[in-house]
């Protein structure tokens, strides 16, 4: 180590990389977040499920998540006429994509996070990696952390085998203001996680904070995702080849996706989903498209680089704990480096860290796998079985 207080680049200032960037700070690391967009982040996804411990870790270093998120009381399964099929007491905490990211970076500031700046190369010296931008500069430090989404350019660098994986089946997105829905579907959704399953697909709808982060009735938007088998190759090529004749392999970002395959979708969506449910994805005026894949890098620190969030591991939606992954990485890589400063080894700690990171992803890919499978291929997933709950972290 260098430096008594550890000089941590972060590259990717999305959710994983502000999330470290906090967590890092707060437990006394010199921090830089270096994102590729000139501009705020915005439209990148719409729900996220939170997970207890997320929010207990943020508590312990001072951040209160509550004013950023809603909150559900009931786990509701809807079958055909709207008809509740499964109604239990169970919390659920949501963020939106856009709440979490503008809470994360008011927090972080922006004094120590670069727009603009895309990391091209990593040189890993004796005494530590130099990053490099594009436009030339180059930043020496203790630590890099590669927070840059499931195209990492870290992970291409360091592990150019390592590639995402297509399960099978898309995520077709979307938010809706829920004050824009009829009565009865805001009766049938009332306070809940609900879902419902449609042949092979399933759909899961929850309220998340509107733009203005207000927890006030009219200020919350219905998040859907609805998930539908699409065969890899020209089927799936197509549909995530964009307005702008550009094939996005990873996302399709609102406003993109070609309105024939948008009418395809209302007609079935009308014809085979429960009446709420269909009328919150007819209804939602922007839909967008994310291909649901798995990835595992193994291992997650290669010298001083390390891999976190989507760039280290991508894990199937129905477990819920992409971001929640992302925090507990963050938080030990923290205690880690702790230890590095008190004269621990440096890359005997690294190396433990991704022991434990790769084991914990690889029980969410495998519980994801499972999940998705029961739901979009064998079509045996119903509602209240405990091995279809979501896990939950510790
Ligand atoms: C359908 C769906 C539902 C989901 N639901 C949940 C849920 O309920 N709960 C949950 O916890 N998770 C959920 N997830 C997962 C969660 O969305 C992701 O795990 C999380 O958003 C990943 O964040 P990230 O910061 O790792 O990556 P990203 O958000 O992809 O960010 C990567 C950042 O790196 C930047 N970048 C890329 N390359 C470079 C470069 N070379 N130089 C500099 N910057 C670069 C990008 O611009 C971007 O800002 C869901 C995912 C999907 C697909």
């Amino acid at each position: 180590m260098k430096r008594r207080r550890p000089r941590v680049v972060i590259v990717g200032g999305s959710h994983a990389g502000l999330l470290t960037a906090l967590v890092l700070d707060t437990l006394g690391c010199d921090v830089t977040v270096h994102e590729r967009s000139s501009n705020k982040l915005v439209a990148r996804g719409a729900g996220l499920r939170i997970q207890p411990v997320m929010v207990d870790l943020l508590t312990s270093v001072g951040i209160d998540l509550a004013p950023a998120s809603t909150f559900t009381h009931r786990d509701r399964h809807i079958g055909p006429d709207n008809r509740i099929v499964h109604d239990v007491p169970e919390l659920g905490h949501f963020v939106s994509w856009g709440s979490l990211y503008r809470f994360l970076l008011e927090r972080f500031g922006v004094a120590r996070y670069h727009f603009g700046e895309t990391c091209v190369g990593v040189d890993q010296h004796a005494q530590g990696p130099v990053v490099r931008f594009s436009g030339g500069v180059a930043i020496d430090a203790d630590l890099v952390v590669f927070a840059d989404g499931i195209s990492s350019s870290g992970r291409r660098l360091l592990l150019p085998d390592v590639r995402p994986v297509y399960a099978g089946y898309v995520a077709w997105r979307g938010l809706v203001p829920e004050v824009e829905v009829s009565q009865e579907t805001r009766a049938v959704l009332d306070d809940a996680c609900t879902f419902t399953v449609a042949g092979l697909s399933h759909m899961p709808i929850y309220p998340v904070p509107g733009d203005d982060s207000a927890e006030s009735e009219t200020g919350r938007l219905l998040n859907f995702i609805w998930y539908r088998n699409v065969e890899a190759g020209a089927e799936l090529d197509a549909l995530m080849t964009g307005r702008d004749g550009v094939h996005r392999p990873y996302s399709l970002p609102p406003g993109m996706v070609r309105q024939p395959f948008i009418d395809v979708l209302k007609r079935e969506a009308a014809a085979q989903l429960p009446r709420a449910a269909a009328e919150v994805l007819v209804k939602a005026p922007l839909l967008f498209i994310q291909p649901i894949c798995d990835l595992l890098a193994e291992p997650m620190a290669m010298g001083r680089c390390v891999l976190i969030g989507d760039a280290a591991a991508v894990t199937r939606p129905h477990v819920g704990a992409g971001t929640t992954k992302a925090m507990l990485a963050a938080f030990d890589l923290g205690e880690a480096l702790q230890r590095v400063c008190a004269g621990a080894d440096f890359d005997a700690e690294l190396a433990s860290w991704s022991g434990r990171q790769v084991a914990l992803a690889r029980d969410l890919l495998e519980r994801g796998a499972m999940m998705g499978r029961r739901a979009q291929v064998e079509g045996t997933w119903k509602p209240g079985l405990p091995e279809l709950s979501r896990i939950t972290l510790t």
